[in-house]
Formats: structure tokens, sequence, C-alpha cells
């Protein structure tokens, strides 16, 4: 029995140290500037369709042919509305997380990158 609980316990600690080591996702900023930002679902991007540009579906860091992942946080102040969205390459994670600002004199949002993670970076703990 003893020996039993002795090699159970080795496994146990084998089994947290592997946990340590394994990478974790980074976590999207729940708030910006003190606004709490309610994040959606991740979910595939739309698939762009665009000649000149390219291909704009893969991922330029690991080549990844995508389609990458995409996420809108919403905020207040008010209604809550989409003012953030978030990018990130299902194969080595590298993630953008942007603030859209409008204005009246633009079509469509500006993107302000609030956050960026590197590829394979790791979640500070
Ligand atoms: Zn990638």
């Amino acid at each position: 029995m003893t020996a039993e609980l002795e090699a159970l316990r080795a496994e146990n600690e084998a089994l947290r140290a592997k946990l340590a080591a394994v990478r974790r996702i980074p976590e999207l900023p729940a708030e910006h500037k003190g606004v709490p930002i309610e994040w959606r679902r991740w979910e595939p991007a739309p698939f762009i369709l665009c000649e000149r540009a390219g291909d704009l579906n893969g991922c330029p860091q690991c080549d990844h042919p995508g389609p990458s992942l995409l996420t809108f946080g919403l905020a207040g102040p008010g209604k809550p509305l989409i003012r953030f969205n978030a990018h990130r390459c299902p194969s080595c994670e590298e993630t953008c997380v942007y603030e859209r600002r409008y204005d009246k004199y633009r079509i469509g949002a500006e993107l302000v990158e609030i956050a960026y993670w590197a590829p394979k970076a790791t979640a500070q703990p």
C-alpha cells in the first residue's frame, strides 16, 4: 500500500511539472483605460478575397494558411458597442488586440493596437 501511494505521489508530481511547463494562451484584456471589455467567442475570421492585396488570410509569422481567429469586444460608455477586436493565429498564437476608433470624417474604424503577443508567447502568471 505504501509503495503504491509513493508511486501515485511521484506520478502526481510529474504531472504537475508537466502542467506547469504547458504554455497558456494569453487572456484578452478585461479592460482598457478603466472601461471593462466584454469579449465574444473566438470565431474563424471571414475569408478575404482581394487579388490586389495578395493573400490576407494566412499567417505572415508561421505561414498557417488561415483563417485566423477573430473576436470582438464590447464596451461602454452607455449601451455596449463593438469598440475592440482581436486576431489570433490558431497555429503560432500571435495575437493582436485593437481599439476601433471612429470619427465622422472616416468610413469605418481606425484600428489602434492596444495589446500584442508575439508568436508562441506565454501568458504571464
Ligand atoms: Zn501563425
